[in-house]
């Protein structure tokens, strides 16, 4: 069984609780990280916790424990499982308070909880295949720059993409893909040149997006940051996502067409190498 933390406690899965007033229940009020774990150490740490407290600065919610703190019990859950290759979720609430849209007293305690995946990162058979996704209107709130615990409409999305026989779905507003359900999207177009979107507040900013367009930096690979229409897909020689959970993912079909010849094309096959090296170089 798990070990997993909750608010100060190690304790077995099944004996960790929050309060039903808990604000992250009652209003998705709470935001949260996701930490890929290489051969036991964390890849990309540093900007984890610097996401993570844009995302509480961004909504008002202090830090529950410090950053070395952060760290110690991440170290922790990652030796009391045993976990050579996975995740690690951290999720970070406003705290339990009586039901009020009004935010509790600052001095409200903060929920915090993380808990560890066992899971094959490396060898992913929709990675080697490469992966079927559909499209689908943007209909999340207008903050996707936040990492907000409020999942539901991605959630809906990866259903919809599962009962049309894909495997995700790329989210699009006024004709142009912001990003996937989970994971930021990109095109290679037919002359070599890497297109995902710019930063904004329509898209999460993803520490593997960043990490993945310095690998693509360092390569002397052309990146544009700019929105791409729906229509740019079918024409790109490939394209790919990136997450902590996925790497670099191939994407070799879109809304039932293939994209490229229909296999994994080169550059996100080399990306992702590149990234797993670089990732099992730096992790801490
Ligand atoms: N975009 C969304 C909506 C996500 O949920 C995620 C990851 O959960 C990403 C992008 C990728 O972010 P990262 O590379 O930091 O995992």
């Amino acid at each position: 069984m798990r070990t997993v933390y909750v608010n100060g406690s190690y304790l077995p899965e099944t004996e960790a609780h929050v309060s039903i007033f808990d604000r992250g229940f009652l209003f998705a009020d709470g935001v949260y990280e996701v930490t890929l774990v290489l051969g036991g150490k964390l890849v990309d740490f540093a900007a984890h916790l610097h996401r993570l407290h844009r995302s509480l600065n961004e909504l008002r919610i202090a830090p529950p424990v410090s950053d070395d703190d952060l760290l110690d019990i991440h170290r922790a859950l990652i030796r009391q499982n045993q976990i050579d290759e996975g995740l690690i979720y951290l999720q970070v609430t406003r705290g339990a308070a009586d039901r009020d849209f009004l935010f509790p007293d600052a001095a409200t305690p903060r929920t915090l909880v993380l808990f560890t995946q066992k899971k094959a990162i490396l060898n992913n058979p929709v990675a080697e295949r490469g992966q079927r996704v559909i499209t689908i209107e943007d209909l999340r709130w207008r903050r996707c720059d936040i990492k907000t615990v409020q999942l539901l409409y991605p959630s809906l999305a990866k259903m919809e993409a599962k009962s049309r026989g894909a495997d995700d779905a790329w989210l699009v507003r006024d004709g142009f893909v912001t990003e996937g359900t989970s994971n930021n999207a990109y095109i290679v177009t037919r002359n070599g040149t890497i297109v995902t979107r710019d930063l904004s507040t329509d898209i999460l900013h993803g520490v593997t997006r960043h990490s993945v367009l310095q690998c693509a930096h360092d390569l002397q690979l052309k990146v544009e940051e700019r929105p791409f229409a729906v229509g740019e897909i079918g024409e790109a020689a490939e394209a790919f996502t990136t997450s902590s959970s996925g790497l670099v993912n191939p994407v070799v079909e879109i809304d039932g067409a293939t994209i490229g010849d229909g296999n994994p094309g080169p550059i996100a096959k080399r990306l992702r190498h590149i990234y797993i090296q670089r990732s099992r170089d730096t992790a801490i």
